[in-house]
């Protein structure tokens, strides 16, 4: 069977290299030409010998997921359903902003948490991405929209279309819960051969797998986004009921310890921890559920909860689904909720709803692929 060079990265491909007894160096050359030119040939990566290029095709591939379907939504928002395998697939939208492009990449098909207020959820789960199925939406994100944005500048289009300035780790699935394969992927997406994204510009989000977070500090700190929506355990383990195994104090600790660590460790900033840094790798994601979670007192118990940790906070309008049970909160109730955490000293913001014409926003993720867990128990896939 042919190794499909999409889920190595540096490190992988350097013993891969030296394998076949070739210099390391051959990994960067590598990297540059399936991630920065998109090239597939072994055949056409020029630099390499025709004796490795013959080696490489009788070994491997590069191997990219395909779109089977695409829509344009008309605020912009791209979603793509991307082919993994004869029977899953899965779900990457890109929401261009005016003075950025953010890519939603998926991590599982499906997601094992059932967080009572995702859709994701809703459709249980089937496996983990590979690193290539992962990284694979990225490139082929990034292939489609450059092209469009070198032909809307040659036809000198109104239109200009953003390239990928963030990638947030918010698709289908829980990240963490397939960590080997997505900390690769990021890694990938780190590497300046590759895509050489910063790490503040690459947002994991995670409901709160408190042991994987600390050793996402370790491997690859990127900046976080917790999936919080309540603001105590009895609610909690309702909305997000990975909430009992990793209840919220032990979830507020490790936020706490992520923070200070992750803005020790950027590379603009000397010695110490530096809050006005930290508060730049924790946000906490809100969703507003209609006499759910959106009161004042709720509000002000939020404030109280989050004062020990640097952090922004990000109110998300709901985005209903069939048979959600969930209404979203009214605009005067979620202003009333930003206006008591702002009162407070809080970064708060409302995220603008994109993409609901073709079910594109937070938590409408559905993609298609066939259920194994039939929802019977709360699943964590091991890590
Ligand atoms: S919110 Fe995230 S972790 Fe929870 S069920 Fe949905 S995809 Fe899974």
């Amino acid at each position: 069977m042919l190794k499909n060079l999409l889920n190595l990265d540096s490190r992988d491909l350097e013993e891969f290299f030296l394998d076949l007894g070739e210099k390391p160096f051959r990994a960067r050359q590598l990297i540059r030409w399936m991630h920065k030119e998109k090239q597939q040939k072994f055949s056409l990566m020029t630099n390499l010998s025709q004796n490795l290029q013959k080696t490489l095709e009788s070994n491997s591939t590069v191997e990219t997921p395909r779109a089977i379907s695409e829509k344009v939504a008309p605020d912009g928002t791209i979603k793509w359903l991307i082919e993994v395998d004869s029977v899953n697939s899965v779900e990457t939208v890109f929401i261009p902003e005016k003075n950025r492009g953010t890519l939603c990449v998926s991590a599982q098909v499906g997601c094992a948490l059932e967080c009572a207020f995702c859709s994701t959820g809703r459709q249980g789960f089937n496996r983990n991405l590979t690193v290539a199925e992962i990284v694979g939406q990225l490139w082929f994100a990034s292939k489609i929209l450059d092209s469009n944005l070198n032909l809307s500048r040659t036809s000198m289009q109104e239109n200009i279309v953003q390239p990928i300035s963030n990638i947030v780790m918010m698709g289908m699935g829980e990240p963490l819960a397939n960590y080997r394969n997505v900390v690769k992927a990021i890694q990938i997406m780190l590497d300046d051969n590759a895509y050489g994204y910063s790490r503040r510009r690459i947002t994991l989000s995670t409901s709160g797998i408190v042991p994987s977070i600390d050793r996402l500090l370790t491997d690859c700190p990127v900046s976080l986004a917790v999936s919080l929506h309540a603001p105590d355990d009895d609610l909690r383990d309702q909305l997000v009921p990975i909430n009992k195994k990793y209840p919220i104090k032990s979830l507020m600790e490790a936020c706490l310890r992520y923070a200070n660590r992750a803005s020790v460790t950027d590379d603009c900033v000397g010695t110490g921890a530096d809050v006005s840094r930290a508060k730049d790798y924790i946000t906490f994601e809100y969703v507003m559920l209609a006499g759910v979670n959106d009161s004042t007192r709720q509000a002000k118990v939020l404030a109280a909860l989050l004062s020990d940790v640097p952090c922004k906070v990000n109110l998300i309008p709901f985005n209903p689904f069939k048979d959600s049970g969930f209404k979203t909160s009214s605009l005067d109730t979620i202003k009333n909720f930003r206006d008591i955490l702002k009162s407070k000293g809080y970064v708060c913001t409302i995220r603008k709803t994109r993409g609901q014409e073709i079910d594109s926003a937070c938590g409408q993720l559905a993609g298609s692929f066939k259920d194994k867990t039939g929802r019977q128990s709360l699943n964590v896939p091991a890590l």
